[in-house]
């Protein structure tokens, strides 16, 4: 039997990928939408997720596409109605929110997928496996992009708890931490904030590895002309580069699979999604969170031009 499923927030992402990707999983049927604004053809529309929850009580599942400040609130009220909630990135605005969600999820028995699309884009399985036996000499992550192109009009970015450069900047860190066995922490960050913003516009990090591998990560939302969604690995036996997000690998230069950007990634976040409500099991991992979280915490700050939205 299909998972009936309602959809929370349709902005961007919700229209570009969630519904064509539930439209296109026979483990799932989108049932019901609720957002302020905006409503979708064929299925029972509601304003809220509280009018949705009580106008479709047989909803399986909620899958949030809201802003990140808006998640928690959202996903703890699905969780306590019974449903299995799958969770856009960044995970919530704050570290202890996920925590909790996390916590609930298992005191009720229900999936809680908190998801890293770009973990399922293309490249990254197989740079996973060339990796687990090499030795990582160096890392360097460059992740720039124009905020006006990518994000119009999006004002929550720029707002407390929006994320600022980091919305991007945390799925390269997603990648990252899920590629490698060793565990990354932050040893320095700088982050330049528009003077008319309360979230960051560009961010350097440095991390290092639990054995001592110095990676540099560079976040820019300035970018003009080529956009740039890569990680370069150095190791003692070749080099390995992720670009477009994860969504291409080479090896030493040399291409050895191209996927095209976010169109594979959804399909495999529902197949995923699935899967984890059929074996009642959770996925959740806040370490790309964490490393954001720090960068706020010890990073430098420097005031920089203001920034018009
Ligand atoms: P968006 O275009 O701004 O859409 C989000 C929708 O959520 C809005 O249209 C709004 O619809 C609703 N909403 C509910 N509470 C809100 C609030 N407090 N502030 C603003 N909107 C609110 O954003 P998006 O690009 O779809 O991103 C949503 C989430 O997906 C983010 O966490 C983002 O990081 C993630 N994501 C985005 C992309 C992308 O390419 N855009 C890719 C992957 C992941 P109503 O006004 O109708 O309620």
């Amino acid at each position: 039997m299909r998972l009936k499923t309602g959809l929370l927030g349709i902005g961007k992402i919700a229209r570009d990928q969630h519904i064509p990707a539930l439209a296109a999983n026979s483990s799932f049927e989108l049932v019901a939408c609720a957002s302020r604004n905006a409503k979708v053809d064929g299925v029972a529309n509601f304003t809220d997720l509280e009018s949705m929850l009580a106008g479709v009580p047989d909803l399986a599942c909620v899958s949030i596409c809201t802003p990140p400040q808006a998640h928690f609130d959202a996903a703890l009220m699905a969780l306590r109605a019974g449903k299995n909630v799958m969770l856009e990135k960044p995970p919530t605005a704050t570290t202890r929110q996920i925590a909790l969600l996390a916590e609930e999820a298992s005191r009720c028995g229900r999936t809680l997928f908190q998801t890293w699309h770009s973990r399922f884009a293309g490249g990254v399985d197989a740079a996973r496996e060339w990796l687990r036996t090499r030795k990582l000499v160096s890392g360097k992550i460059v992740w720039k992009e124009d905020v006006h192109f990518w994000h119009p009009g999006q004002r929550w970015i720029w707002e407390p708890g929006g994320f600022g450069v980091f919305d991007p900047g945390i799925n390269a860190l997603s990648v990252l931490t899920g590629l490698l066995t060793d565990e990354v922490s932050l040893e320095r960050a700088r982050l330049e904030f528009p003077e008319n913003q309360q979230a960051p516009i560009a961010a350097e990090l440095a991390l290092r590895t639990t054995s001592g591998v110095a990676i540099a990560a560079e976040f820019d939302f300035r970018q003009k002309g080529e956009q740039s969604w890569d990680i370069e690995l150095v190791t003692t036996s070749g080099r390995l580069t992720l670009s477009r997000g994860g969504a291409g690998l080479a090896i030493d230069g040399k291409i050895v699979s191209l996927d095209k950007g976010l169109a594979g990634e959804y399909p495999r976040l529902y197949a995923r999604f699935a899967a984890l409500c059929e074996s009642r099991e959770s996925e959740v991992d806040w370490r790309p969170f964490q490393l954001v979280a720090d960068a706020f915490l010890v990073g430098e700050r420097r005031i920089v031009a203001p920034h018009e939205i």
